[in-house]
């Protein structure tokens, strides 16, 4: 947007660039004050196990980072590597052994997978007591009837970051873009619990521009770089940028950004926002289910 598409649309807002990686810091610091507690009363230390199959080195990035998070708060983490050629039956296998091993209390299987596994046969497959991605179809009905424990962790960072901005969720009207089972479908369900008027977008979606006008929370999760332009967005709005992309070997997300600088009242940076948050979700999901399971 050029400043005088600015002037012409009267907008002078003050956009708050959200810092998610300090809401996660104070929320991990409250969690490793819980785990030390629970080790200092003679418990073991929650435990979370992630699976990899492949090398697919984004994927293995993400999987240290999880591990170096566990670490930090004092969680155990297991890291199980697979080859590229594993079978599905041999990853069901493993999977089935981490259900039944009393000292996992959350289990990961990283995404994407090769092609020639099913990632729907696996998320059947966690036990859903463990099942810390919230991808069970058991877990998502839980989700839908209003009585989940664990939640997908994107989701759950989102509605931390807009409550700790103070946004107001009851009678807002929010519009996802992306329908996905990790992001688009539960982000939708949880802001709808809490009373937002939510509109579902997706690739068929006609004259989606305009449907984001209306949304004073805006969740932007389809992977398309910059694809929102300052003029989609309301004056004001709650702008949750998930996507992440690269182009030109920097990471942007499906908000153009800079652009929507003084429209959005708030916004959620590629680096610094929502990533870190769904880490931070993914412990407090093992740690529940380690309370849960523990009954501690
Ligand atoms: P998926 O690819 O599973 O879903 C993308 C969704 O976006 C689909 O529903 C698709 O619609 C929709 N979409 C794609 N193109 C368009 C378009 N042009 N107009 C409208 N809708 C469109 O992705 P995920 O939900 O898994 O992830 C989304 C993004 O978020 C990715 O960039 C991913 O890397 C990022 N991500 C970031 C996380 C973080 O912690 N920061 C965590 C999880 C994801 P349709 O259903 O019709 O195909």
């Amino acid at each position: 947007m050029t400043n005088d598409d600015r002037i012409s649309r009267e907008i002078d807002i003050q956009t708050v660039v959200v810092n998610g990686l300090e809401l996660a810091n104070e929320m991990r610091d409250a969690m490793a004050k819980e785990v030390a507690a629970l080790v200092g009363q003679g418990g073991r230390a929650p435990c979370l196990a992630v699976v990899l199959v492949g090398d697919d080195p984004a994927s293995r990035s993400y999987i240290k980072g999880k591990q170096r998070a566990c670490k930090r708060i004092g969680m155990d983490s297991r890291e199980l590597l697979l080859a590229e050629a594993t079978a599905e039956a041999e990853l069901l296998a493993v999977i089935a052994d981490l259900n039944a091993d009393a000292g996992v209390d959350g289990i990961l299987v990283q995404l994407p997978l090769p092609d020639a596994i099913d990632p729907n046969v696996v998320a059947e497959a966690v036990d859903p007591a463990k099942d810390v991605d919230a991808l069970h179809p058991i877990t998502a009905g839980k989700l839908l009837s209003g009585r989940a424990d664990l939640i997908s962790c994107t989701p759950l960072g989102i509605m931390a970051i807009l409550d700790r901005c103070g946004v107001e969720i009851d009678g807002a009207r929010a519009v996802v873009i992306g329908r996905s089972n990790i992001v688009g479908k539960p982000i939708a369900i949880l802001l709808q619990q809490r009373h937002a008027t939510v509109t579902v977008c997706h690739s068929h979606t006609r004259d989606l521009a305009q449907v984001c006008r209306e949304a004073d929370i805006l969740v932007a999760a389809t992977g398309r770089a910059r694809m929102i332009k300052a003029d989609w967005i309301k004056p004001g709005a709650a702008v949750m940028d998930v996507g992440v992309s690269e182009v030109d070997g920097k990471l942007v997300g499906d908000v153009d950004f800079d652009a929507a600088l003084g429209v959005a009242a708030f916004i959620t940076p590629s680096r610094r926002g929502i990533g870190p948050m769904t880490i931070t979700m993914l412990l407090r999901n093992t740690l529940m289910a380690y309370r849960a399971r523990t009954r501690s």
